[in-house]
């Protein structure tokens, strides 16, 4: 059986990826699971492609195997795309969600619904021993409502309304959510290269 390192140490997301990769007859484990020593890797790039191309490079290059890394973030338009790569450290190092959260909607304060759109979006980098990588991109469309609704979820999750919908990230079960998220999305993509590529 193959074995793909995931850079993520997230449990749900290596469940996630597991789910397709299992079809393809590859193990994903975690940096941790692999014995690959803790260190940092800096996500300084400018897009969710630069930084998760860094990711998955860095553990390549610490073990030598085949490896799987994803970046993501919320652009809302408005804002120009941010906090797009800042996501998670939108409102400083040291922010929390909450913190995060305050800060997006203190920028949109006042604007009418069809001024809040936004949308989640994932990037995954397989990156074999060689160097050869392949990437796959998911968006999930949506909007920024006006006040935290949802005890579900992490990160702007309770303030994010898909299309189509008319609950939160944050008011759907992990099932619901991980049936239309962007990672969903850049899964399914993935899915489809390595079958047409018949990579596996
Ligand atoms: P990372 O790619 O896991 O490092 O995610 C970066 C940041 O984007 C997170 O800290 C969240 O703030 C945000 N983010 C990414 N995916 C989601 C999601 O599914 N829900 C809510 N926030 C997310």
């Amino acid at each position: 059986m193959i074995t793909m390192i995931a850079a993520s140490s997230n449990a749900h997301k290596i469940k996630e990826i597991q789910s397709i990769m299992s079809k393809f007859g590859v193990k994903v484990v975690s940096r941790k699971e692999a014995g690959v020593p803790e260190f940092e890797i800096e996500e300084d790039g400018e897009t969710f492609e630069e930084n998760s191309l860094k990711k998955a490079e860095a553990i390549m290059k610490a073990t030598g195997k085949l490896t799987v890394a994803d970046d993501s973030g919320l652009m809302v338009d408005y804002l120009g795309g941010a906090p797009g790569v800042y996501s998670a450290r939108f409102a400083g190092e040291e922010c929390d969600d909450e913190k995060n959260n305050e800060k997006l909607l203190k920028h949109l304060e006042g604007l009418p619904a069809e001024d809040r759109k936004a949308k989640f979006v994932s990037v995954i980098t397989l990156m074999f021993p060689d160097g050869n990588t392949i990437v796959a991109r998911g968006e999930c469309p949506g909007r920024i409502i006006e006040t935290p609704t949802g005890e579900n979820g992490f990160g702007y999750d309770p303030l994010f309304v898909p299309d189509g919908l008319s609950k939160t990230f944050a008011q759907l079960s992990d099932k619901e959510k991980n049936s239309i998220s962007h990672r969903a999305r850049a899964l399914e993509k993935l899915e489809e290269i390595l079958t047409e590529r018949e990579i596996f």
